[in-house]
């Protein structure tokens, strides 16, 4: 699936549903690079989950816990990781494994641990298009 967007509200409108939908048990990569707006499709699923506090970019700590929505959300930014063993130091399967929505950006740095089925969320500028077009494209793994 591809979803175009031309604002940072289309991108945040995409992830509210996103989160509306998501059930217990999913786990999305969020893959691309810095600045293209995995921190603002983020805020949308969490807001789709119910979650009213703000959502920041958990890059010194690898791992955030959000429990005040629908479902907990575990959103992770392994954007840091020195190698894969660090992830089980922190405990990744509890969580990818666990009864939340699991997140997690710049999954590409640890793809031999990933689960074997996850939605994998990319997304793409093209300057051609517009300073804000973003592509979003969404794959099931
Ligand atoms: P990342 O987390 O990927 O580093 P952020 O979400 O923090 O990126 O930042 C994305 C930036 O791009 C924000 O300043 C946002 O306002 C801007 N932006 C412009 N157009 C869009 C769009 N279509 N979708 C998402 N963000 C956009
Ligand atoms: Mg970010």
């Amino acid at each position: 699936m591809v979803i175009e967007t031309n604002s940072p509200e289309e991108t945040f409108e995409l992830g509210r549903q996103l989160g509306q939908k998501a059930k217990a048990g999913e786990v999305y990569t969020l893959i691309g690079d810095l600045g293209v707006g995995k921190t603002v499709l983020t805020q949308g699923i969490a807001r789709g989950l119910g979650i009213d506090e703000p959502i920041s970019s958990p890059t010194f700590t690898i791992v955030q816990v959000y429990e005040s929505g629908r479902i907990p959300f575990y959103h992770f930014d392994v954007y840091r990781i020195g190698d894969v063993e660090e992830m089980d130091e922190i405990g990744f399967d509890d969580y990818v494994y666990g009864e939340g929505l699991t997140m997690i950006e710049w999954a590409n740095l640890i793809e031999e641990i990933l689960p074997e089925h996850y939605s994998q969320i990319t997304i793409e500028k093209d300057l051609e298009r517009g300073f804000d077009y973003r592509r979003i494209i969404i794959e099931e793994i």
